[in-house]
């Protein structure tokens, strides 16, 4: 069956930068189960996969609007150490919960100087173009149940 809104879908994916460095794959692993239709994958990917079908292989660039976003330096703040408190050994690369102007988010540590630590709210892919390699597995239609709560369950799903 092609695939269409409310398929489940299972990918092998690798996810290249524009230096061909492997960001992300699902080589050596279970595929990536997703319920299309219901933004729980990229847009730009999301809307390559369309139509496809098992034993399909595409080659996409997704652009930023479609992927991560674009990259928002206004979500760049420079903090001081004693902010966060309770978080020992702050470094660079460190993935925070942080109170921001716009709301809880995921943060991360890109610089710590003295008693100042500069985090960055954007997704660690933000503003980069994401060029994928997609090979389809499985097509199946959804479940009710799977419907209802917008998300795959069994393998490669969510558990409860
Ligand atoms: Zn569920």
């Amino acid at each position: 069956m092609p695939i269409a809104k409310d398929s489940v879908v299972s990918i092998h994916y690798t996810l290249k930068d524009d230096l061909g460095a492997v960001i992300d794959s699902s080589a050596g692993s279970d595929p990536l189960t997703y319920l299309h239709g219901h933004g729980n994958i990229v847009s730009g990917l999301e809307n390559a996969l369309e139509g496809k079908e098992t034993g399909n292989k595409i080659a996409v660039t997704v652009p930023p609007a479609e992927g991560y976003g674009d990259y928002n330096k206004d979500l760049v703040q420079k903090v001081p150490l004693r902010s966060l408190k309770g978080i020992p050994n702050v470094r660079v690369g460190m993935q925070l919960q942080a109170q921001t102007e716009h709301g809880t988010r995921v943060v991360t540590v890109t610089h710590v100087q003295s008693d100042m630590v500069t985090i960055d709210g954007n997704h660690p892919l933000a503003g980069k173009p994401l060029n994928f390699d997609v090979e389809v597995t499985e097509v199946r239609p959804a479940t009710e149940e799977e419907l209802s709560h917008g998300h795959v369950h069994g393998p490669g799903g969510h558990h409860h």
